[in-house]
C-alpha cells in the first residue's frame, strides 16, 4: 500500500504542472491502493472528497512543495478517519467491572480473552475468566487451558447449555471473591445469525457488563466494515480489539473499526502473551501507508549516526543484510546517544522487547551484556546472517569467553533474529532523504 501511495504522489511531483487532471490521477492512484488494501469503499471516498476540500490547487502559493501538502491531507485524512477519542469506559483497580467479548467464531475471542486478563493480571489485577460459550464444542476446555497456563481463576460447565445461566453464576461466583476483572467470554457462530446476536443480547442482560469489547480478525477484509457495524446495532459495544494483525493481514479491514468512532478505543494483540498494544492512530497510518515513522527515524539518523557512516548504514538498511556486526554497531551508536533506543523505538516492533519504555537503565546494561558477548564472537560469525552457523560449541565458546551464562548468549541471538525480522522489512523501501517527510 505505501509503495503504490508513494508511487502515485512521486509521479506527481515528476509533473511540472501540477493541475486538476494531475491531482484528481494522483488521488484515484491512492484511493486504488486503500481499496486494495480492503480499506472500506464508502470510507475511501469520503476521504477523497475531504482531500480534495483541503488541498486547493489555486490556494496554494507558487513554491509550496504541492506533493508534500497531498501527503500531509492523505496522513491527516486517516488520522481523523480512525481517531478513536477517549474509551467509553476504562476498569479501575479493586473496583469489580466486568467485561463482555463478542465476536465471530475464530476471530480470536477465548484466545484475547486470557491475553487480557494475563496483561491485568501482571499489572495487579485481580482478573477472572467465565466462559459462557456452550456452543463450540471444547470451549470450555480451551478456556481452562488458557487460564490455567496463565493461572487467572475461570468459571464454565461441562453440563450447562445455557450461556445466560453460566455467565450469571460465574460473574456473581468471581464478585463475591472481589475479583476486579471479570471477563466474560462468549460464543460466536460462523455468520452473523439472529441466534447469535440474541443470545448476545440475553448475555448481556444478565451480566450487565461494564463495557463490551468487540473482537475482531484483521484479515477478513471488505467485510470487516458490515460486521462491526452489525455487532455495534445489537449491543453496545465499548472498545475493539483487533486480532492477528501479525498474519498476512493488509490492516484496512481494521480501518473499519473506526465506524464506532468516539466510542472505543482499540488494542493490538500479537503472538506473545503479554503483547497488548494500546491503540495508537498515527503510528498506526503510517504503517498503513507503508511509512513507520520514517520522518522521525531519519531525523534521529541524521542526528546521532556519524554523517560519514549515514550512507552506509542506510546502504544496510534498505539491502536487509543484517548482520550480529551491524546489530553490534547499531548498539553502539544507541549507547552513545544518551535517552536510550530512541531511534530505533520509532519502527514498529523495534523496540517493545528489547527497549521498553520506564526501563532503560536495564535495557542500557543489556545491550552491554550482549557487546560483552559479541567480542567474543570472531569475523566469521558477526558477518554471517546464517544463525545455523551458531552451533553448541560456538555458543559455549562465547559463553566461556565472556563470562556470560549460555542461555544469555542464545538471548542474544533470539534478539538477533528479531531485529533481523523487523530489518528485513525494510528491504527494498525507499528511505526518504533528509527533510523529505518532515511534514509528516
Ligand atoms: P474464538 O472462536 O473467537 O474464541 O477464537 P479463538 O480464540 O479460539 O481463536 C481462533 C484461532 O485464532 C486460534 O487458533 C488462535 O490461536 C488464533 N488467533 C487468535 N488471535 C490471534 C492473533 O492475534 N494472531 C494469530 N496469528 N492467531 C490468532
Ligand atoms: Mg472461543
Amino acid at each position: 500500500l505505501g509503495g503504490s501511495i508513494s508511487k502515485a504522489l512521486q509521479r506527481m511531483s515528476n509533473a511540472t504542472i501540477i493541475d486538476e487532471k494531475v491531482l484528481n490521477e494522483c488521488l484515484n492512484e491512492i484511493t486504488r491502493a486503500l481499496l486494495q488494501a480492503d480499506v472500506q469503499f464508502r470510507m475511501v471516498a469520503d476521504m477523497q472528497k475531504n482531500i480534495k476540500k483541503v488541498v486547493n490547487l489555486d490556494d496554494l502559493a507558487a513554491g509550496h512543495n504541492k506533493r508534500r501538502i497531498i501527503q500531509q491531507a492523505v496522513f491527516n485524512e486517516l488520522c481523523k478517519m480512525l481517531d478513536p477519542g477517549k474509551p467509553s469506559f476504562t476498569p479501575k483497580k479493586g473496583k469489580p467491572s466486568v467485561i463482555m467479548f463478542v465476536g465471530l467464531q475464530g476471530s480470536g475471542k477465548t484466545t484475547t480473552c486470557t491475553k487480557y486478563a494475563y496483561y491485568h493480571q501482571k499489572k495487579g489485577w485481580k482478573p477472572a475468566l467465565v466462559c459462557a460459550d456452550t456452543f463450540r464444542a471444547g470451549a470450555f476446555d480451551q478456556l481452562k487451558q488458557n487460564a490455567t497456563k496463565a493461572k487467572i481463576p475461570f468459571y464454565g460447565s461441562y453440563t450447562e447449555s445455557d450461556p445466560v445461566k453460566i455467565a450469571e453464576e460465574g460473574v456473581e461466583r468471581f464478585k463475591k471473591e472481589n475479583c476486579d476483572l471479570i471477563i466474560v467470554d462468549t460464543s460466536g457462530r460462523h455468520k452473523q445469525e439472529v441466534a447469535l446476536f440474541e443470545e448476545m443480547r440475553q448475555v448481556s442482560e444478565a451480566t450487565k457488563p461494564d463495557l463490551i469489547i468487540f473482537v475482531m480478525d484483521s484479515s477478513i477484509g471488505q467485510a470487516a466494515f458490515d460486521q462491526a457495524q452489525a455487532f455495534k446495532q445489537s449491543v453496545s459495544v465499548g472498545a475493539v480489539i483487533v486480532t492477528k494483525m501479525d498474519g498476512h493481514a493488509k490492516g484496512g479491514g481494521a480501518l473499519s473499526c473506526c465506524c464506532y468512532k468516539k466510542s472505543c478505543y482499540i488494542h493490538w494483540n500479537w503472538e506473545h502473551m503479554d503483547e497488548f498494544e494500546v491503540f495508537d492512530v498515527k503510528p498506526f497510518v503510517s504503517r498503513l501507508l507503508g511509512m513507520g515513522d520514517w520522518s522521525g527515524f531519519m531525523d534521529k539518523i541524521h542526528e546521532v549516526v556519524p554523517t560519514d557512516q549515514q550512507p552506509e548504514l542506510l546502504q544496510k538498511l534498505t539491502e536487509g543484510s543484517f548482520t550480529l556486526r551491524i546489530m553490534y554497531e547499531q548498539f553502539q551508536n544507541i549507547l552513545k546517544m544518551g535517552p536510550i533506543g530512541q531511534v530505533f523505538s520509532m519502527i514498529p516492533g523495534f523496540s517493545s522487547e528489547l527497549m521498553p519504555k520506564g526501563r532503560e537503565q536495564e535495557s542500557q546494561a543489556k545491550i552491554k551484556r550482549y557487546m560483552y558477548m559479541m567480542d567474543s564472537m570472531t569475523n566469521e560469525e558477526l558477518d554471517s546472517s546464517n544463525l545455523k552457523l551458531m552451533n553448541d560449541s560456538r555458543i559455549m565458546r562465547i559463553a566461556r569467553g565472556s563470562g556470560r551464562p549460555i542461555v544469555e548468549v542464545m538471548e542474544m541471538l533470539e534478539e538477533y533474529k528479531r531485529l533481523a525480522k523487523v530489518w528485513s522489512k525494510m528491504k527494498g523501501l525507499k528511505i526518504p532523504k533528509k527533510g523529505e517527510m518532515s511534514a509528516l
